[in-house]
């Protein structure tokens, strides 16, 4: 089983797949919590460099290529593996993030992003994605200082980012179970769980 977390910065995904990740460990199963980027040491080299990259800027097209490499390398490596011998994957952030931050808020499109990013993974889609809806205003709150390029960005680019995420849950509602992302996290990681636990079969 394959689940992603996605939402804005400062949603709260990286705490919901820790506590999947608990719960599901002590359902005595095999689990790899990853991410995107960074989930891999060329990954964590691609990161340094579309966050912090050499001059401050990255061209919006490479900025697209950088993560695509970075999930093509973290799907060969880990994911896919991982998935062969039967674990379940917990990524925070998967393809979903390249349209909604590339595609919808970068404006490079939708079904070019897409394309793009099925083609690195050789069509790997998640059985769930999980995705934590904040308000731009309230994610830029809630993340504090700003720690890299990205978030540097305007509300207006995090409100396209957001309304990127919520097309995509609209357009495939079985693969998504969307959240309100400001509800408490005990409350949120039930409702995750029941989610998972019904797919597992535990
Ligand atoms: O989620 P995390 O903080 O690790 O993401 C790192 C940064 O990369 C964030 O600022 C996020 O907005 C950005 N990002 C992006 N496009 C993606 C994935 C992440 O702009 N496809």
């Amino acid at each position: 089983l394959f689940v992603a977390f996605e939402g804005g910065d400062g949603a709260g995904k990286s705490t919901q797949s820790g506590l999947l990740a608990a719960w599901l460990r002590e359902q005595g199963v095999e689990v790899v919590q990853t991410r995107e980027p960074g989930g891999t040491e060329l990954g964590r080299a691609l990161r340094e460099l579309v966050l912090h990259g050499p001059d401050g800027s990255v061209s919006p097209r490479a900025e697209a290529l950088i993560f695509a490499a970075d999930r093509a390398h973290h799907v060969a490596t880990v994911v896919r593996p991982a998935l062969e011998r039967g674990a379940v994957v917990l990524s925070d952030r998967y393809l979903d993030s390249s349209v909604a931050y590339q595609g919808a808020a970068r404006q490079l499109g939708h079904d070019e992003v897409r394309a793009l990013s099925l083609w690195a993974v050789m069509g790997l889609l998640p059985d769930l994605t999980v995705l934590l809806d904040v308000p731009a205003a309230e994610g830029r709150v809630r993340r504090g200082d700003v720690h890299d390029r990205l978030e540097r960005e305007a509300d207006t680019f995090h409100d396209r980012v957001r309304q990127g995420f919520l097309d995509l849950a609209q357009a495939e509602p079985d693969r998504y179970l969307v959240l309100d992302g400001t509800l408490p996290p005990a409350e949120l990681a039930t409702a995750v769980r029941e989610r998972v636990a019904s797919r597992l079969g535990v």
